[in-house]
This record gives C-alpha cells, structure tokens and sequence, in this order.
C-alpha cells in the first residue's frame, strides 16, 4: 500500500507503514532547521520517497478543485500531493479538509491524522429546570429558585 503525505502527515512523527511518498515541494513547507526538519529527516530515514506528479495529473487536481470551489484554498504544495496521490493510486494522509474534498471528487482514498474525538471538545454547564438560568458551576441547587440543576453540553 502506498501513501501519500501531506505536511501534516509528515510533522505528526507517525509511522504509516506500507510506502510513503510526498512531493518535493514539501521542502516549502518545512523549516530547514528545528524539530520539523528533525522529523522530516526521521520519515525520510524510515523510507519516505519525495516523487514528483506529471503535468497532466496536476492539471486534472487543479480542474477538480475549481470544480468543487476549493482551488483557493490549495497551496501549490497541496496540489502537487494531491496529483502524486492520483497518479500512484495511493492512500492520501491529510486532515485538510479542502484536500479531502478534491480527492473525493477524484476518487482518491484517504485518511485522516488526528484522531477523531480530539478535535471537538465539549464543555459543560448546569441549567436550572425550574426558572432556566445557567450557572458555570456545579450547585446542588438553583441558588435563585432553589430548582434542580441539569448538567447540559455547551458548544
Ligand atoms: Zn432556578
């Protein structure tokens, strides 16, 4: 199994397995020096291959991305990846979600890095049953009506 890296996918340290390529143009995207350089030198030590698309697959990203209207949000760099991804008929790694929608439209597969659950975060506060009002913290009871207290997420 191929897979194709975008920056992200190379800065989480992770071990994908299989093979793992992404563009050259990722060194635009990478500090020369520091700990992104550092893992950027792991993932090439571990085997990952810098490949570059043909011409005629990154014209085909670019016309897909105009298509679903997310060109603008593309670098150069995700473009290229995303060719690489076409062309080799690899897994793309990326949490990007313009990315993500390109390659659906191309019938790219791919995956997510961040696990899901991690990118929301709930928080929690307390709602009076009896007159409505919320309160931050935990009470036995409503302090101004003395109704119960429901615990209730907030966005
Ligand atoms: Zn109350």
């Amino acid at each position: 199994m191929i897979y194709v890296l975008d920056t992200s996918a190379i800065l989480s340290g992770k071990f994908f397995g299989g093979k793992i390529v992404t563009s050259p143009k990722i060194l635009k995207e990478i500090k020369p020096k520091g700990h992104s350089w550092r893992l950027f030198e792991y993932m090439k030590s571990i085997g990952l291959e810098l490949i570059s698309p043909p011409l005629v697959d990154v014209k085909k990203v670019v016309e897909a991305s105009k298509k679903t209207g997310d060109y603008h949000n593309l670098s150069d760099v995700d473009i290229d990846i995303l060719a690489l991804a076409y062309h080799l008929k690899g897994i793309l790694l990326t949490d990007d979600y313009s990315m993500q929608n390109v390659a659906k439209e191309l019938g790219i597969k791919y995956m997510g890095i961040v696990e899901e659950g991690i990118k929301e975060k709930w928080k929690w506060i307390y709602r009076c049953k009896s007159c409505g009002k919320y309160y931050k913290e935990y009470h036995k009871e409503c302090p101004v009506c003395g109704g119960d207290l429901k615990r209730v997420r907030k966005r």
